[in-house]
Parts: C-alpha cells; structure tokens; sequence
C-alpha cells in the first residue's frame, strides 16, 4: 500500500473475501475529433457510425471476458476510461456498456470511476450524465494555458474551455478530479511553466498529472522538429522545468506518488497505482493493454480489426507478452516510477528470485554510492537527485 491509500471499501453485498481477484477494467474510447501534433495514442477520427460499430463489438468483448474469468472470482477495483477523446462518447452507449460490464462482473460499489475528458467536450449535461453513471473522477486534459503552446499542440481548446470545466465539475460537487499539464514543449520558457502551475493551481485540483512532454517518432510535431520548424528545449532547461514545479506542486500541498503523479492526501489515482503494484487489469477496446493472470497481451490498435475480429467470435488480440523476463522487466521500471520503490519481498515472491539478481551489479553499486538509487527498509527506490533521471537510470539498471 502507498502513502496511506485506503482501498475502498468493499459494500451492496460484495464479499471481501481475499481469495476474490481484486482487478482493474480500463476502456480505450478510440475516437477524437482531430489528432493532436504530439500524439502516438491509438484514435481515429470521431464518426457517429464507426462509434456503433465500436460499442457493438465492445459488448461481444465484454462478454467473453466475464465468460472466461467468472464473476465471483473477480472484483472490479476501479473502471479507468481513456483515449482517445471519452468526453465525446455518446452517454447510452457508454451506460449500455456499463450494464453489461455489471452483468459479467461483480463491481465494487463506490469505486474509483474515471474518465478522461477534453476540456471543449465538457458541459453541464455530461458531467450530470457521469454523475448518473456513478462516475466520480473525471480528468482535464489542460496541458497549458498559453494560446501558442496549445496551438503547437494542435490541441482544441481554449484557456476559457479549462476554466469552465472545473469551474461546473466544482459546480456539480465532484470531490475528485484529476488535471494534466505538460512542460518541456518547444518555445515554452521557465516563467511561461510558472505561470501555468499558478493558473492550474488557482483551480485547487485533488490530482495533477505532471509530465514531460516526448516527441515520439512519427508525430506530426516529430516531422517538424526533423525539418527544423521547432526546435526542442534543452535537456538542462527541462530538468530544471521539472524540479521547479515538482517544487511549486510541493509547497501547493501536492505530494509525488509517482515521477508524474501528484495528489492531496487521498486523492492518489487507485487505478494507476494497482498498475504500478503489479495488479490484474482488463484493458477493453482497440489498443488495450491486459495483464490477467500473469498473462499479458495487447489489443490491436485498429477499429476496423477490433470490429472485424468480435464479430468473428474472435478476441482481438495482437500481441502477447507472457514471457517472465518481460514481466520482470516491467515490475522494475514501474516499481522505480514510484516513490515508495520495488517491494523486494513482492518481488521475490512474484519472480523466484532477489530484484538486484537482475539489476546490472556494477550500476547498481555505482547509482548506490552515488546517492542515486536508496536500497531502503524492503524497497530499491530512487532518491530525489534519482527521481529527476528516473529514465537514465532505469535504462542503466537493466542493460
Ligand atoms: S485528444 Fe488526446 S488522444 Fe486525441 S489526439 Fe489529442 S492527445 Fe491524442
């Protein structure tokens, strides 16, 4: 457990029993209405018809998920929906999708339930909708409050869209909601950063999503910065962009869970955080992610083939991941992601052997002696010098 989380408790008659599979669903809402510049997320340009034919294939996957993993063996923990744009989800589709959900597994009631939204699509009526849904966690993506970085973005939305959206979240009493911002964008200087934590914080969000902004290969913005239109910042500036605002989130009352992940008392994304600890999780929709059972695989990342495989009474798997070596692999990379570190003891227990038999001996030692990396009261964690090179030095351990 981190930091104090609380699981929710468990309520309407579902038993606590520890035998249950406690699990996590997430469900990838592949639409949007245009692609943003710096985005490898798997979506496809929003159209009501393709938005059916989604939903239609969707229930035929849940089912055959509840088919295989039977109800009294599993318990939902908490319901993730992202994308994709979910806020443009037409809400009976997605209530339909939920009762099915509820057919095939028993849902813990009160769960954390959340739901990515961009800030243009949010109005009074949805978030009424989510409320209907027992949706209790709806999350903004901001990214920035300047016109020309989110325009470089190729985002949709102005500064008044964000603004507005909290303002009815807060309106409709939603105790938690969560917010993303990105720094290290082209053109962007340490006092335009600062001046975005101020305005997001003058929002008083429960959780905020901090991130580095990765120009991945074959983005529009990727194509650019080969041309020579934008320049990226520099390492040193984005570093100091890093421990600036997780400094400024800190004095906010915010406090690091995870490299990116900052939140009041409380207000830590369950969700993420049972990823992070290694927990069973269902990803449903084109592009999903499952781990379940110690059995790891991805959906294809195409509407056309996600349909085309469930009405073939097929699941649309693509890629299947099972190997221990890969699972290991991962357990380190997310542990250090993490403030409280690996757990060694889980990791022994889930791999059959010590976490440092499978760190590079010698960097580990180094990073040790540097002050980098703490072997600390049952976990390898990173210190806060590591944390600002989480990636280097993950990359380090495990050559
Ligand atoms: S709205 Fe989100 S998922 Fe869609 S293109 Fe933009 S960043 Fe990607």
């Amino acid at each position: 457990m981190v930091c104090g989380i609380s699981r929710p408790t468990c309520a309407g008659g579902v038993s606590a029993d520890p035998s249950n599979m406690p699990f996590s669903v997430y469900l990838h809402f592949p639409f949007c209405r245009n692609k943003c510049s710096y985005c490898d997320f798997y979506k496809a340009l929003y159209d009501p018809d393709e938005e059916r034919r989604f939903y239609d294939a969707l229930m035929i996957e849940t089912r055959l998920r509840g088919e295989q993993w039977p109800s009294d063996d599993r318990i939902v923990t908490s319901i993730f929906v992202g994308g994709g744009t979910p806020s443009l989800t037409r809400i009976d589709f997605l209530a339909k999708w939920l009762d099915e959900l509820k057919k095939q597994f028993t849902v813990l009631e009160g769960l954390e339930f959340s739901i990515e939204n961009n800030p243009e699509s949010v109005t009074v009526e949805l978030l009424k909708s989510y409320r209907a849904l027992e949706i209790n966690r709806p999350t903004f993506g901001i990214q920035s409050f300047h016109p020309t970085l989110l325009k470089l973005l190729d985002r949709r939305h102005r500064i008044e869209d964000s603004h507005r959206a909290v303002y009815l979240t807060n309106a409709l009493r939603f105790t938690n909601f969560g917010t993303d911002l990105i720094f290290a964008l082209p053109q962007q200087t340490s006092r335009m950063l600062s001046s975005d934590l101020d305005q997001l914080l003058e929002l008083d969000p429960p959780h905020v999503s901090f991130y580095q902004l990765t120009i991945e290969p074959e983005t529009p913005l990727a194509r650019e910065v080969a041309v020579g239109r934008v320049k990226p910042i520099d390492d040193d500036l984005a570093l100091a962009m890093y421990r600036g605002g997780c400094e400024k989130l800190a004095e906010a009352g915010y406090h690091r869970y995870e490299v990116s992940s900052f939140a009041k008392p409380g207000f830590e994304c369950r969700h993420n955080i049972s990823y992070w600890e290694g927990s069973d999780y269902l990803g449903l929709g084109p592009s999903a992610h499952s781990f379940v059972q110690g059995r790891r695989f991805a959906n294809v990342s195409s509407v056309g083939r996600y349909v085309a495989a469930l009405d073939g009474g097929e699941y649309p798997i693509e890629v299947d991941r099972s190997g221990v070596e890969e699972r290991m692999v991962e357990a380190i990379m997310l542990g250090l992601r993490m403030t409280r570190g690996i757990d060694r003891r889980a990791f022994a227990d889930r791999f059959g052997q010590n976490v440092e038999d499978r760190l590079d001996r010698k960097q580990y030692d180094l990073l040790v002696e540097s002050g980098h990396v703490i072997p600390d009261r049952g976990y390898i964690r990173l210190s806060e010098n590591g944390f600002y090179v989480a990636d280097e030095i993950t990359r380090r351990l495990l050559k």
